[in-house]
């Protein structure tokens, strides 16, 4: 199999290094081996997009915003292949590949329109025959980086916006997923992005992904997006806060989950089940603490338990099964060394296995290749305080805590003191506890009697506290983030007005 290099002009170039990308679900199918970016090679991506930029930034909104268009005739095109190469390269199932992918086509489809509407506004002036006016113009080169839990829809949320924005893109994405990054970059290009608008540099985190982020330092870079962990974050935002730029960072999660002793338990076992082991657990909104009212705690434990015993795990192209291996080695070993600390620390593990499903240890339900594969069983762990390490930390994998509490003042109370602030969840048929949770949570996104995931092309996602810095992904609110205000002041009266109020002499 030949080796996929970045593409830095729409060129391949030849790295230093090689890494390559695996099926999680066997091990043994390569989708492909890649060529690790150098320093240069990103400083030559930057420099590319920084002269693709002048011709970028001059063609007209809605001409980009067509060329959007069919970047995203295309993904529909091509919709069920792109599926299964994710399932393949991810591991995640069919059914959600399908979704990450129609994320990706519902971008498209939502900013095509704001191409078309890249408004500017006409300000009333103070004086007379003055004319005032508001822009918007592109930031410039947009560096990114990005995880490979949603391989096709969070690119799109960045990229789509940005590009219809006028900004030229360098992109390192997940060394999990980089063939689908591959993909998505020709399709872009065969869209007809320019090859100088659009670059991809392979590699891993601490290597390419810090030689790029550093060229911010240098002046190559004007804004940086970053989807990963909270530690990466921070590294990355003070690199960007030294030089004055505001990135956009989406970072980690530890997302709560209230059920008030009126909530209908049917509804909140689904919505447990969804928001704890969907995607295997390793979504950024996945359910981290279950806070349970403690009159109703242990029927709910049983509810789960009965439909954990009954989850189909296994081969992620069986369209019946519930979830697939976990992305890749790492993220099974972290997994796995958080269980083995949770064992040493006493706590009510409740689910019946744990640890990596293997021949001698699989479930009936067990559908796929266990030796074969990063499959881990689904666990949850009861009797969790406010004080336990494993209370504030992200898991990111199939394991959930479940806490107690006594009234809403203390459920709120445990739902924001973790310090991320990216998902939350309520159920309740109180009108009362639903208003005070929806009003006093302090995350980005919050539910009423529904999971603590899921996202809308049009709806802002993202957190605060240690999950981001307030940037938002999704919706009209993101053309801010890809643009700067140009404010112009035209005087035709043929001499020097001063204006009359104090106010104006700045
Ligand atoms: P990670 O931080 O290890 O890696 C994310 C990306 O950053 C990868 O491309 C990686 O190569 C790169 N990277 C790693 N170290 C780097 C460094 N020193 N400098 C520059 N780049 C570096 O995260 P992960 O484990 O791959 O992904 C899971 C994390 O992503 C979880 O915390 C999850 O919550 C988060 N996430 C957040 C969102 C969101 O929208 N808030 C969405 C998806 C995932």
């Amino acid at each position: 199999m030949n080796t996929i290099s970045s593409i830095i002009s729409g060129k391949k170039n030849q790295g230093s290094s090689h890494f390559v990308s695996i099926n999680p679900a066997n091990r043994e199918d390569i989708l492909g081996t890649f060529a690790s970016a150098t320093l240069e090679e990103c400083k030559e991506a930057c420099l590319s997009a920084r002269k693709g930029l002048e011709q970028w930034k001059r063609t007209p909104a809605p001409v980009r915003a067509e060329i959007i268009a069919n970047f995203g005739k295309l993904i529909q095109k091509n919709k069920e292949a792109l599926a299964k190469i994710l399932t393949r390269e991810m591991g995640k199932p069919i059914k959600e590949a399908r979704g990450d992918v129609q994320e990706a086509i519902d971008t498209c489809n939502f900013f095509v329109s704001e191409g078309r509407r890249l408004y500017g506004q006409t300000v009333p002036s103070e004086m007379q025959n003055k004319e005032l006016y508001t822009y918007r113009r592109p930031i410039g080169v947009f560096a990114c980086i990005t995880a490979g839990n949603f391989p096709f829809a969070v690119p799109s949320w960045y990229f789509i916006p940005a590009l219809v924005c006028g900004n030229t893109c360098v992109w390192k994405p997940s060394e999990d997923t980089p063939y689908l990054s591959y993909i998505f970059a020709e399709l872009l290009y065969a869209a007809g992005v320019p090859k100088d608008v659009f670059h991809v540099v392979f590699g891993k985190g601490p290597e390419t992904g810090a030689h790029l982020v550093s060229l911010v330092d240098e002046g190559l870079i004007d804004k940086v997006g970053f989807t990963g962990s909270t530690e990466v974050g921070k590294k990355i935002g003070e690199i960007c806060g030294r030089n004055l730029q505001t990135p956009c960072l989406e970072l980690g999660g530890k997302n709560p989950l209230v059920v008030m002793p009126d909530a209908n338990l049917d509804l909140v076992t689904n919505g447990v089940i969804w928001s704890g082991f969907g995607t295997v657990g390793q979504r950024c909104t996945s359910l981290g603490n279950l806070i349970v009212h403690k009159s109703i705690k242990e029927t709910l434990i049983k509810k789960i338990l009965d439909k954990v015993t009954n989850l189909q795990i296994g081969d992620p192209t069986n369209e019946n099964n519930f979830y697939g291996p976990m992305i890749g080695e790492r993220f099974l070993k972290k997994h796995n060394e958080n269980l083995s600390n949770l064992v040493k620390t006493h706590h009510r593990l409740l689910t019946t296995k744990h640890g990596t499903i293997t021949e001698q240890n699989k479930d009936n339900n067990f559908h796929g290749n266990a030796q074969c594969g990063f499959y881990a069983f689904p666990s949850i762990v009861d009797n969790v305080t406010e004080n336990d390490e494993i209370y504030s930390t992200e898991t990111f994998g199939p394991l959930f805590n479940i806490l107690s509490f006594n009234d809403i003042d203390e459920a709120i109370h445990l739902s924001n003191k973790t310090g991320y602030g990216l998902s939350s969840a309520i159920y309740t048929t109180d009108i009362e506890s639903a208003y005070r949770f929806r009003t006093e949570i302090s995350a980005g996104m919050t539910s009423i009697n529904n999971s603590t995931t899921g996202a809308e092309a049009h709806l802002p996602f993202g957190g605060n506290g240690k999950s981001g810095n307030g940037s938002r992904q999704s919706g009209i609110w993101v053309v801010d983030q890809f643009t700067k205000w140009q404010s112009v002041n035209w005087d035709m009266s043929g001499k020097l007005q001063l204006a009359q109020m104090d106010t104006n002499y700045i």
